[in-house]
């Protein structure tokens, strides 16, 4: 019983490790390791407020696990991309924005602007946006 017990969080432990980057900082804020303002986890997404907001509203919802970017999904990941959208939405309502609006930004690599490379949405809103932007 205590064995079967141990080997089941070795095993929950490793499997954790395994998809950690031990050097990304949204990795360690799925896993408790760094702050931040988290809104919501669960088994496979976490959000928190963005340390920088560009608007009122600024929240970024990525996967607990490390993807580095959209270049890196695999038909293996759609349940989580899924849910990125089924929670950004609910956090959308939550912050009182879903009606006014909001825009979704996901950047990848250079070009896109990206500069933490664990894919991350980004849920903004409170005001009102232009597009494109710069
Ligand atoms: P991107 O440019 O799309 O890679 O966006 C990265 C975002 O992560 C930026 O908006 C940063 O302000 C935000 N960010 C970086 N470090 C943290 C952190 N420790 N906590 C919350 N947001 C962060």
């Amino acid at each position: 019983m205590f064995i079967s017990f141990a080997q089941h969080l070795y095993s929950r432990l490793t499997k954790t490790l395994h998809a950690m980057n031990p050097t990304c900082i949204f990795c360690k804020i799925a896993t408790g390791q760094a702050k931040a303002t988290l809104l919501h986890q669960d088994d496979l997404v976490t959000a928190f407020r963005d340390i920088h907001p560009v608007a009122p509203t600024h929240i970024l919802v990525i996967p607990n696990r490390h993807i580095e970017s959209v270049n890196f999904v695999t038909p293996q990941d759609e349940p989580v991309l899924g849910r990125l959208f089924t929670v950004a939405r609910h956090l959308a309502e939550q912050e009182g924005i879903a009606h006014s609006g909001y825009r979704i930004i996901v950047n990848t690599n250079a070009d896109g602007g990206q500069t933490v490379f664990h894919l991350h949405m980004h849920v903004i809103g409170g005001q009102r946006m232009r597009y494109p932007m710069g």
